[in-house]
């Protein structure tokens, strides 16, 4: 089973600066496109989405940690039932054009400890796979064996899936070209990154990056950590040579050219195992 991972990142399907919006024109294209893709591919050839929590994830979110400084179960209910439906109204669209797609909540097959994965039940979603059924998960809260609950970002789900299910390529869809020096939508003079090389050590897991970028690492409205947190999660779950592409899935086609080939504007980013 050739499996390929599809990140839709929340600034994609949604409109960040509007609470619980989502870009239904967007969203109605990226299905088709989707459903066009895997009219070209082989019947060996799985699709894993993962979805960002965008408006219904991140405004909850900040809230609860302004307000509290921490997640308790009032938080996970909250949050938890809002990026379920999230989840749903995704799952039912690319249902009613036509895609066997069907949404699983990642807080009950994730268990965290100190924000990382550390127990994962995936039998439901290998068992989709071998049927033709394209799982969506999603960005969520979840249990944390250390801090109660914590947020589990759409981002690790996709690192720690690529690396379990051996991925062929890892696609993540977000709202820019790819990596840039700088955040592209503030500093003009920013270019964007060509390729990323990760080296990690399988003896001792130590890895190194090849570029820094400025930007939002960790941005203040971004509870899930940005643009880098990307690179630093296949970093952090990486137990095998990985190759991931970062570009922008609001320009026409891309996700298709992505999913049959690869996008044309990205950061290609590799995980090289040492
Ligand atoms: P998504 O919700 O699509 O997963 P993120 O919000 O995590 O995406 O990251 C994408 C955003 O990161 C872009 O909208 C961009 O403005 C911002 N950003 C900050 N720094 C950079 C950078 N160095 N390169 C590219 N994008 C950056």
């Amino acid at each position: 089973m050739n499996v390929i991972v599809l990140k839709l990142g929340g600034s994609v399907i949604t409109d960040k600066n509007v609470e619980n919006s989502i870009k239904w024109g967007v969203l109605k294209r990226i299905g088709n496109e989707i459903k066009s893709a895997l009219q070209h591919l082989s019947g060996n050839t799985k699709l894993i989405i993962v979805h960002g929590g965008g408006s219904f994830g991140h405004p909850l979110a900040s809230k609860f940690k302004r307000i509290k400084g921490y997640y308790d179960s009032e938080a996970f209910i909250a949050i938890r039932e809002n990026m379920n439906t999230l989840a749903s109204i995704i799952s039912l669209l690319l249902s009613c054009l036509g895609l066997k797609a069907s949404h699983f909540q990642s807080s009950s097959l994730f268990i965290l400890n100190k924000g990382r994965i550390v127990k994962a039940f995936l039998d439901p979603i290998t068992y989709s796979l071998e049927n033709d059924i394209i799982p969506i998960l999603y960005g969520d809260i979840a249990v944390d064996l250390s801090r109660g609950y914590d947020i589990l970002s759409g981002d690790s789900i996709v690192a720690y899936l690529a690396n379990y299910y051996n991925a062929i390529k890892i696609l993540y869809a977000t709202d820019v070209d790819g990596v840039y020096t700088d955040n592209p939508k503030v500093n003009p003079l920013a270019k964007r990154i060509e390729r990323i090389i990760i080296v990690k050590s399988s003896i001792d897991g130590k890895y190194t990056i090849s570029t820094r970028v400025k930007g939002d690492i960790i941005p203040h409205m971004d509870v899930t950590g940005g643009i880098y947190r990307k690179i630093l999660d296949l970093a952090q779950y990486a137990r095998r040579d990985l190759i991931a592409y970062i570009f922008n899935g609001l320009i026409e086609g891309n996700i298709f050219r992505a999913i049959i080939n690869k996008p044309e504007e990205c950061t290609v980013v590799e995980v090289k195992m040492r």
